[in-house]
């Protein structure tokens, strides 16, 4: 029998990490009650709030508690504002986060942009370009592709000239990994969702790129082994027009890297807020076990921070993609999805996504939205 106790690496970092992080763990327990599970939640500093505590933005106690843990949940890191002395390889974006993706292989990222009916009026697409809603899940490559392949540089080649190279590369094996995280993704979205029949949008330029051509290739055969999946192949540059003409087409969004950092971007956009976007960054199979490491998509939001203005639901949707890729435990993400649904519809909102001519909708701090949510589970 599949044990019921999880451990999490609680890394909240800088700005407003800890205070989103606070709402994210009340959500957590009050799952945990609901559902007979035990977490094992462990907090560590990460960012600035590990440079100040151990010298380092991934101290390395840190870096052992995720080792040691099923998942790390983590919050944001950096701080524009602080010490603009400190080199580049030590700031925290880099020594903690890439940092993390890289101990881990964290190869795959996915975005699940949602958008619900109640904040229609956050998303800069006109109502009838909205259609049926927004409700596309992002899978983008994250450790291949032109930002790591080899050659890669500039250099001097005479007559005061100088030559910029990156490499785009990939291998069936990569494509392959990641081929399959989608279409999983997209038999899970079917199951927990109840929706009609799933499908795939596999991005590519094979009408330019070698790259694309076997992206294509290999993203069909994986394809095959998913009969109940719909696969289409669509061109990344028709890709960018067709996420503002009509979103409601897509379910499942399957990228290389560069594309799919440009369009789970352009996605991210018709959510409205960041403070409503989470994320999921998945390693590789542990037994039944899948690594990940959870963010909101945001940082850390230095203009609001300490002031209990942030929206918390990007955190503790983060926290409910973690009970459902690294944990298998579809109810309970699915009751975090519903209660925050359920904290929407009864008028519950932040300050980013409060519109002032809503009358049926107030206004309120971080700590009130978990607590809404936390009450709705
Ligand atoms: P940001 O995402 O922190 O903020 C952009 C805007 O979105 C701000 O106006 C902010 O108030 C708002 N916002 C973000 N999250 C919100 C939330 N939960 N609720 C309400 N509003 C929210 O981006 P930035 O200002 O460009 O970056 C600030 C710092 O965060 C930088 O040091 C950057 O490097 C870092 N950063 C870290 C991560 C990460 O840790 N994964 C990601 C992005 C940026």
């Amino acid at each position: 029998m599949r044990s019921n106790t999880f451990n999490v690496a609680v890394l909240a970092g800088d700005g407003i990490g800890p205070e989103v992080m606070r709402e994210a763990i009340k959500v957590l327990r009050a799952v945990e009650k609901k559902f007979s599970l035990n977490f094992k939640l462990t907090e560590a500093p990460v960012g600035w709030a590990g440079i100040d505590a151990a010298g380092q933005a991934l101290p390395d106690a840190t870096l052992a508690l995720c080792k040691q843990s099923d998942a790390i949940l983590f919050g944001s890191v950096g701080l524009p504002d602080r010490d603009p002395t400190i080199p580049k390889d030590q700031r925290p974006e880099r020594a903690a986060l890439l940092r993390l993706r890289r101990e881990f292989e964290l190869f795959a990222n996915l975005r699940p942009v949602a958008l619900q009916k109640e904040l229609a009026h956050t998303c800069p697409l006109a109502k009838e370009r909205q259609g049926n809603g927004v409700d596309i899940l992002v899978i983008r490559e994250l450790t291949g592709g032109l930002y790591f392949g080899k050659p890669k540089a500039i250099e001097d080649i005479g007559n005061g000239q100088r030559r910029a190279t990156d490499t785009m590369v990939y291998t069936t094996s990569e494509i392959e990994r990641i081929a399959h995280v989608a279409f999983r993704a997209a038999d899970g979205r079917q199951k927990t969702a109840g929706k009609g029949k799933a499908k795939v949008t596999s991005i590519d330029k094979a009408n330019v790129l070698e790259n694309g051509i076997l992206w294509r290739e290999v993203v069909t055969k994986v394809g095959k082994e998913y009969p109940g999946i719909e696969l289409e192949h669509m061109l990344v540059d028709n890709a960018a027009m067709q996420l503002m003409l009509k979103p409601s087409q897509f379910d499942v969004l399957l990228c290389e890297n560069m594309f799919g950092d440009i369009l789970s971007d352009e996605a991210a956009a018709l959510a409205g807020s960041l403070g409503m976007l989470p994320s999921a960054s998945l390693g590789a199979t542990r037994g039944e076990q899948v690594f990940g490491l959870y963010e909101p998509a945001g940082g850390t939001a230095p203009d609001i921070a300490g002031k209990g203005l942030a929206n918390p639901i990007a955190q503790i949707l983060s926290a409910a993609l973690m009970l459902l890729y690294s944990f298998k435990q579809p109810e309970s993400h699915n009751a975090i999805i519903a209660a925050v649904s359920k904290a929407i519809a009864a008028g519950n909102r932040t300050g980013d996504i409060f519109n002032p001519i809503d009358d049926a909708t107030k206004k309120i701090g971080t700590t009130e939205m978990g607590d809404a949510i936390a009450a709705a589970i």
